[in-house]
């Protein structure tokens, strides 16, 4: 059975709200699309020049504290707008150093990659408790590479949509029954397709849908939300957003009226840290 937990939240508070943002920038084109033309790279310049602005001015608005889980690679293209984040006080989780898929890469790839983005996260004084795969997936060996370097918490995977839980290894036959193996000593903080804005917000030219309505997400977000607060206790919603997807006008409208309506129904702006400090498994 898998191992999970709840939220202990702070009084007066009906649901933990993460919201996430993974800051690819140019690198989400390089490594998961291979994309490396000129207009591609102005995607994740805009994610960078203009959506994180605009984010960081929004979640100063609401004096909330988010995620953002950033590439090696976008540390050392867009150094001063990441010290920026850091120095407004947001958490900074590994994601990766091009945004690489590790589900067929070697040991030696794989912790390659582990080192170079958390040197290039040291450049802004970062040594990150989290870790977020770029790809939403993971190797045979990314769990034991995550607690080889000490993470306390990751958020990648999709056992459990709103609880917090143990991952666990698992040994996969198509000719028996798979075979799970111990828990993690790292919490998995989950996240879901469902709760992220680039699949039905960015468009790819030849996949994706990529231009449905903000209100058709908004609704879709807010019954998550609502489910909740009404149905569960202790839970979290993990959002994940992007800069160059969530920070486009109309998308950073829908978002602010987001944050808006969560707050109306208490909300507890949290970190994924902040999830992690204050989980409580299940007896
Ligand atoms: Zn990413």
């Amino acid at each position: 059975m898998q191992i999970s937990g709840k939220v202990k939240l702070p009084e007066g508070k009906r649901v933990a709200v993460n919201i996430g943002c993974d800051f690819d920038a140019a690198s989400v084109w390089m490594g998961t699309f291979k994309k490396f033309s000129p207009a591609y790279m102005a995607r994740g310049e805009f994610g960078a020049e203009v959506g994180t602005p605009r984010l960081l001015k929004l979640f100063e608005k609401y004096n909330i504290k988010a995620s953002w889980c950033i590439p090696g690679h976008t540390v050392d293209t867009h150094t001063d707008i990441c010290k920026e984040i850091v120095k407004l006080g947001h958490e900074v989780c590994h994601h990766g150093y091009a945004h690489e898929d590790p589900t067929n890469l070697s040991y030696e790839e794989e912790e390659k990659i582990m080192k170079m983005g958390l040197e290039a996260l040291e450049k802004i004084d970062v040594k990150p408790r989290g870790y977020r795969s770029p790809a939403w997936d993971y190797s045979p060996n990314t769990l034991s590479i995550l607690e080889k370097y000490g993470f306390s918490f990751d958020s990648s995977l999709m056992g459990n949509d709103l609880y917090p839980y143990r991952p666990r290894p698992v040994e996969v036959n198509v000719d028996k029954g798979n075979v799970f193996g111990s828990p993690s000593s790292i919490v998995e903080i989950p996240v879901s397709w469902f709760l992220d804005d680039f699949p039905t917000q960015e468009y790819v030219i030849g996949g994706g849908e990529g231009m449905r309505s903000t209100q058709e997400v908004f609704e879709r977000w807010k019954s998550i939300f609502d489910y909740a607060c009404d149905s569960e206790e202790g839970a979290c919603f993990v959002l994940t957003t992007h800069p160059q997807t969530i920070g486009r006008a109309h998308t950073i409208q829908m978002l602010e009226q987001l944050i808006q309506y969560m707050e109306s129904r208490d909300a507890w702006f949290a970190t994924l840290g902040d999830i992690f400090d204050s989980y409580v498994e299940n007896k």
